[in-house]
């Protein structure tokens, strides 16, 4: 096959939205999951083992140079070099946390910045991994909603994240095991919004010949987008947190508008059915604990109610407390730590496994909501929520919400 013909072919991939091509660029391989770099080296009249030799140099191994790869003939190097390339994303800066936290900002063009942040702890070491520049989603309390959305994160610049704290953290702590072991995407961005791109990226991290975590330990966190989270209990079955941060529709709408669309009616009974694949035997829901919004007693009690509403027992769910990170622009406080203690209680009296999130990396802004990067709005959403937040004071709300039913 000659190089005109694979790059036709590798056209047809890039509107299967298989792969994103730059004109006159290399194609970047930390754009294809294993089946992607198999069909590629076949267009490359390779044969199908080459894929996976070739995937485990870049992934398990971080190598980005052709040259490096020992059990590759000089002759495949020298066709992939004329081809493609391993591109990762430059690092605009880095920053660590008096607490071992490490946040990353990557530059990933046109002006946008993204932000991934490692959490070290003695079991484990996570990655909060960003799925989008801003979040066109318009969440009340949420520093990277307020942003506004500039665009969805390809395949390679998801995984990228992983691949370059990976190897970054293996070389700086002088270590030949892997250091990551779960991942959260929790970053800048929704997910399931960018589902297309996410599944393969996730297909990569849980690829034993790539990152092989385990599917209990990869994490994807939604808003509650109702149909992709079908889809992917379908097609990639990982644990599952939903952002619920209110127990009816009058308070959810305020706080996350895309209730407004899909409201809890829709949400809840989802997240019960993405348990038949789930890997856990539970969903976990965030719960941002915000003062005088959603932090009551009244409120707590109303919650133990939706969740006995939809399931046998309450068990098939447990609530992650985070107490709100507070940003300049959002006008709300977080509750005062006797206040979500109090909360936490109702939840566990009734038997709802429940635990408050220690705030991790604050003091360099990488905690949960506060990952702002720097992006090129281009929806306006950040004009729509400072308008609609000085038309409905919060306390008022909550006057309104404590009446309220499912
Ligand atoms: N968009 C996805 C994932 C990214 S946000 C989602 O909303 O689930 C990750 C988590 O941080 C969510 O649970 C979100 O509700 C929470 N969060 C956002 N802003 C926050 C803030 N300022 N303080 C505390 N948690 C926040
Ligand atoms: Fe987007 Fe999640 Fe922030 Fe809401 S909380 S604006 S969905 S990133």
């Amino acid at each position: 096959m000659t190089t005109d013909q694979s790059h036709d072919e590798l056209h047809a991939m890039a509107k299967r939205r298989e792969v994103r091509l730059v004109p006159g660029s290399l194609v970047n391989l930390l754009e294809f999951d294993l089946a992607s770099l198999t069909a590629f080296c076949e267009l490359l009249g390779e044969k199908r083992f080459r894929a996976v030799q070739l995937f485990r140099w870049i992934h398990q191994r971080g190598c980005a140079n052709f040259e490096d790869m020992s059990d590759l003939a000089k002759s495949l190097r020298q066709k992939l070099k004329g081809v493609s390339e391993i591109r990762p994303m430059t690092v605009v800066s880095q920053h660590i946390s008096s607490d071992g936290t490490i946040k990353w900002l990557f530059d990933v063009g046109g002006g946008n910045v993204i932000e991934s942040v490692f959490i070290p702890e003695d079991d484990r070491g996570t990655l909060c991994i960003s799925t989008q520049a801003g979040c066109a989603m318009g969440c009340r309390f949420c520093s990277t909603g307020h942003q506004g959305f500039s665009r969805n994160l390809t395949t390679g610049e998801i995984i990228g994240q992983l691949w370059f704290a990976e190897h970054f953290l293996r070389k700086h702590l002088q270590r030949d095991e892997r250091v990551i072991s779960n991942a959260v995407m929790m970053g800048m961005g929704e997910p399931l919004q960018n589902y297309a791109a996410l599944v393969p990226a996730l297909r990569m991290m849980l690829d034993d010949h790539a990152y092989g975590l385990s599917r209990r330990r990869v994490t994807v966190s939604t808003s509650g987008l109702v149909r992709k989270m079908d889809l992917l209990g379908l097609e990639c079955p990982v644990a599952l947190a939903v952002s619920l941060h209110a127990p009816n529709n009058t308070l959810r709408d305020y706080l996350v508008p895309l209730n407004i669309k899909h409201p809890l009616e829709e949400l809840m009974p989802a997240c019960v059915s993405y348990l038949a694949h789930a890997p856990r035997d539970f969903v976990t829901f965030e719960y941002c604990m915000l003062d005088a919004v959603n932090d009551t007693d009244a409120l707590a009690i109303e919650l133990v109610q939706l969740v006995k509403h939809y399931g046998h027992s309450v068990s098939w769910c447990k609530f992650n407390l985070i107490p709100f990170n507070p940003f300049p622009a959002s006008g709300l406080h977080r509750s005062k730590p006797e206040r979500v203690l109090a909360f936490a209680r109702i939840l566990s009296d009734s038997g709802i496994t429940t635990t408050i999130r220690k705030t991790r990396g604050d003091d360099i802004d990488a905690a949960c909501g506060q990952l702002a990067g720097d992006v090129v709005d281009r929806t306006r959403v950040a004009v729509r929520i400072a308008r609609q937040r000085s038309a409905e004071p919060a306390a008022a709300l909550l006057a309104a919400t404590t009446v309220a039913k499912v």
